[in-house]
């Protein structure tokens, strides 16, 4: 049921996750068109596009000139431009109404054999493609943030995603130079239903006093061997994508995600991590 050659890509959202994927499509070749919804936000897009281009060009990590690259991505705020598109990844708000009203108007845009990707980290596949005429075709790309960096993705099959759309969704990531798992559409996929409570955990035992915020994180990434803490990890993602992330696990899976009292106390504060300056710890 799917398209036999996949040329153009288009993305909906140009935000962290929108640019990134853009930008990964673009360097391995793709046509893309880069959908927001005001031409403001497909300008910040660009401009995170540029940035992460000249960086991995000054470390001589790209085969072609940022240019050429960069001229690959047609920016736009009209979703009809992604009729044309043989393939569309949404990555816009993490809000089960919002993703389903983009999917309402890509099915309205897009013929039946252009497969519809999400790149949601938490809500569910099935309820994202449960008011379209063909759910078949919807299936998860959980690309993992930075896009550009990051290997993995996480390919989230549906309860009604056709088989030829799965091999499709790893055929693809494989193709932008990743590396796919699968993963059933349960609350959290793999990768945050592990993780968020590994986070909030972490919280819990800072705000109860086990150890300093720097041993928490020493702890874990010298006895564990992962890169980053709990903590440092935390305000990297940023503590209202935590939050709300934790609160989506809490819904679904009952009181063993209870989001922990400091996690919510600091999104209250508008301590978010690193992208306010302030979080666990402080940045510049
Ligand atoms: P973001 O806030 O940086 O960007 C979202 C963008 O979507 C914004 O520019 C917004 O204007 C745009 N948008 C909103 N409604 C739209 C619409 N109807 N059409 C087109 N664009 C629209 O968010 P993000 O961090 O890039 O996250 C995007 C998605 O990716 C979410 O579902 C999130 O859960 C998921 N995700 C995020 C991360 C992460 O670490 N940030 C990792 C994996 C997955």
């Amino acid at each position: 049921m799917v398209r036999e050659t996949i040329d153009r890509i288009g993305v909906v959202g140009a935000g962290t996750m929108g640019s990134g994927i853009a930008q990964v499509a673009a360097t391995n070749g793709y046509d893309v068109v880069m959908r927001d919804i005001e031409s403001e936000f497909v300008e910040n897009g660009f401009e995170s596009i540029d940035d992460s281009l000249e960086r991995l060009d000054a470390k001589d990590d790209l085969e072609e000139r940022p240019k050429t690259i960069r001229e690959r991505i047609e920016g736009t705020t009209a979703l009809a431009e992604l009729a044309d598109c043989d393939l569309v990844v949404e990555a816009a708000l993490e809000e089960l109404a919002v993703k389903q009203d983009i999917f309402a108007d890509l099915e309205d845009a897009c013929d039946a054999a252009v497969v519809l990707a999400t790149n949601t980290s938490t809500l569910s596949i099935t309820s994202i493609a449960s008011e379209l005429e063909y759910p078949e075709r919807v299936i998860g790309l959980h690309f993992m943030n930075p896009v550009p960096i990051m290997e993995g993705v996480e390919v989230v099959v549906g309860e009604k995603t056709d088989e030829s759309v799965t091999e499709l969704a790893h055929e693809i990531a494989a193709d932008l130079g990743k590396t796919t798992w699968q993963s059933d559409d349960k609350p959290g996929f793999v990768t945050n239903r592990i993780l968020m409570p590994w986070i909030n955990e972490g919280i819990r035992a800072f705000d109860e006093g086990v150890a300093s915020k720097e041993d928490i994180d020493a702890g874990m990434e010298l006895g564990t061997n992962v890169p980053m803490g709990p903590l440092t990890l935390a305000d990297h993602i940023g503590l209202d994508v935590c939050l709300h992330a934790t609160e989506t696990l809490h819904e679904e899976l009952g009181d063993r995600y209870k989001p922990a009292y400091l996690l919510k106390r600091k999104v209250k504060a508008g301590d978010l991590g690193k992208k306010t300056g302030v979080g666990f710890y402080e940045y510049e």
